[in-house]
């Protein structure tokens, strides 16, 4: 599934985001060396010099990580590419479920008018995107301010 491998990238790559982002917040700028080296520079003038100088030992500590991304530049746009086509594909896929699940559900509720239970077992997923509307109209008389959260 593309959502799997997507996730997982994601968390592969976290840390070296997460050391990149705090770098430019701290106000410095990561410079790549011919060697495949980084050097760490201030970006602006005025910036905590005792925070940035703390923040660099962190970052050089986890140089291994920024390099993962930075380090490889063709593979870092590649992975970006691949994630738009993902994300584009997961959208096409998300459009069609809602579509799908929609429609069904209209035609499934005119046909079998005597159920008036839950569509997919005793109740939808807590995590659901779209209830069915028996668990919609069942959670909007219990918490009516949560109304918004059921579609029909
Ligand atoms: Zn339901």
């Amino acid at each position: 599934m593309a959502f799997e491998s997507l996730s997982t990238r994601l968390s592969d790559l976290e840390p070296g985001i997460r050391m990149i982002e705090t770098a430019y917040t701290n106000g410095l700028k990561l410079v790549l060396g011919e060697y495949g080296n980084m050097t760490i520079r201030t970006g602006t003038k005025d910036i905590d010099r005792k925070q940035a100088g703390l923040v660099a030992k962190i970052l050089q500590r986890n140089s291994a990580d920024i390099l993962g991304i930075a380090g490889n530049q063709e593979k870092t746009r590649a992975l970006l590419a691949e994630t738009q086509k993902t994300l584009a594909s997961a959208y096409e896929s998300w459009n069609e479920a809602l579509d799908l699940w929609d429609r069904l559900e209209k035609s499934y509720r005119k046909i079998f008018t005597d159920d008036h239970t839950c569509v997919v077992g005793e109740t939808c997923i807590e995590k659901a995107v779209v209830s069915c509307t028996a668990c919609g109209e069942r959670r909007a008389t219990q918490c009516p301010e949560e109304n918004s959260t059921t579609t029909t």
